[in-house]
């Protein structure tokens, strides 16, 4: 059975990311998900156990300091040379900005079929690709290989442990591949919520949250049901709450299992980012707002009455 290539999105510190999980998942439709950790040394050891408890039979390590201190350029040229040589039936990646990068370059360099932001792969190769935002379902299929990046919350992982056997891969990095030095990392202050496009639950508050202060209850529905924070730009471009949680079209993308939306009158460059979520629950006073037209539950009514209410509720259970 052929390889399929699936890319680890992840760090030593921080662990494989969900959505390569669910890369692995899909990969298996295609054939013998193999997964491939371009790092620093170390990095594989540390994102070994889930990659072979979610289905990889072989790990290629490509690990060195040049690939984690420049930008993309080392790792699309590394995976090159591998699929090179192990022809593979696939290459997958995360749909981040790097994923989406490193894709773009690799196709490039084996004249491949680039396939973005797939929600699903069938066992023939057909995807299906969430485009313009999530406003529209394409069905597509590579000529030749496929060089394909999955969206978060496409599917859920399931396990199926395999061998995870190690294969140490030629890391050495060509001088024109180190165009863009990294110079320093800071990361992203992380409390105990789970990261905005991989959760499963997100509340989001838009305007009608009111203040800053106030967001405190929209953080605190979040914590019940171990869900993320999101906020419309409304609710950003007002101090309520920092860009980085910004769910819409020049924000984040967001497709999890249950959205809240709260305070949030629906506007169509909000949908762009969360329409894709399996269900939609609104609050929102004005029993006209749009988001209701999307929501698959809607409650009219003042949020600070609302979500007091929801949060005890939650809290006798
Ligand atoms: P509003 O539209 O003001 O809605 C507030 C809602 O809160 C109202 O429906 C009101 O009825 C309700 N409300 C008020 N008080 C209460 C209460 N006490 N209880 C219950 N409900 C209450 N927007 C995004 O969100 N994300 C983006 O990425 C984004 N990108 C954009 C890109 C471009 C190029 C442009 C032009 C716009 C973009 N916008 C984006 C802005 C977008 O058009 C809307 O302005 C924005 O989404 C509105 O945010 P909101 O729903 O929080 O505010």
């Amino acid at each position: 059975m052929a390889e399929v290539l699936v890319v680890a999105d992840g760090t030593a510190s921080g662990g494989v990311k969900k959505v390569t999980l669910e890369a692995l998942t899909l990969a298996r439709r295609l054939g013998e998900p193999a997964a491939v950790v371009l790092g620093a040394p170390g990095t594989a050891d540390a994102l070994a156990g889930p990659l072979a408890e979610y289905g990889a039979v072989k790990i290629y390590a490509a690990e060195s300091d040049e690939i984690a201190g420049h930008l993309v350029a080392p790792k699309a040229e590394v995976l090159a040379r591998l699929a090179g040589e192990v022809s593979p039936a696939a290459v997958l990646l995360a749909s981040g900005q790097e994923g989406k990068e490193i894709a773009g370059r690799l196709a490039v360099k084996l004249d491949a079929g680039l396939l973005t932001d797939v929600s699903d792969i069938a066992a023939d190769g057909t995807v299906t690709q969430v485009v313009f935002a999530g406003s529209t379902i394409v069905t597509a299929k590579a000529n030749g290989l496929p060089v394909i990046t999955v969206r978060s919350n496409s599917v859920t992982p399931e396990p199926a442990p395999a061998a995870g056997e190690r294969v140490s891969v030629d890391a050495t990095v060509s001088d024109a591949a180190k165009g863009a030095r990294v110079l320093e990392r800071v990361a992203e202050q992380k409390g105990s919520r789970p990261e905005l496009t991989e959760a499963g639950v997100v509340v989001s508050g838009g305007r009608g949250v009111a203040s800053a202060e106030n967001f405190a209850l929209i953080e605190e529905l979040a914590d019940l049901l171990g869900g993320a924070v999101g906020a419309s730009r409304a609710a950003v471009d007002s101090g309520f709450y920092p860009h980085q949680f910004q769910v819409g079209q020049t924000g984040k993308t967001v497709s999890p299992q249950l959205y809240l939306a709260i305070g949030i009158s629906g506007a169509i460059q909000h949908r762009a980012g969360m329409q894709t979520s399996k269900t939609i629950v609104a609050i929102n006073k004005d029993d006209e707002a749009p988001i209701f037209e999307l929501a698959d539950y809607g409650i009219v009514g003042d949020l600070f009455k609302v979500v007091p209410q929801a949060v005890e509720e939650i809290r006798k259970r």
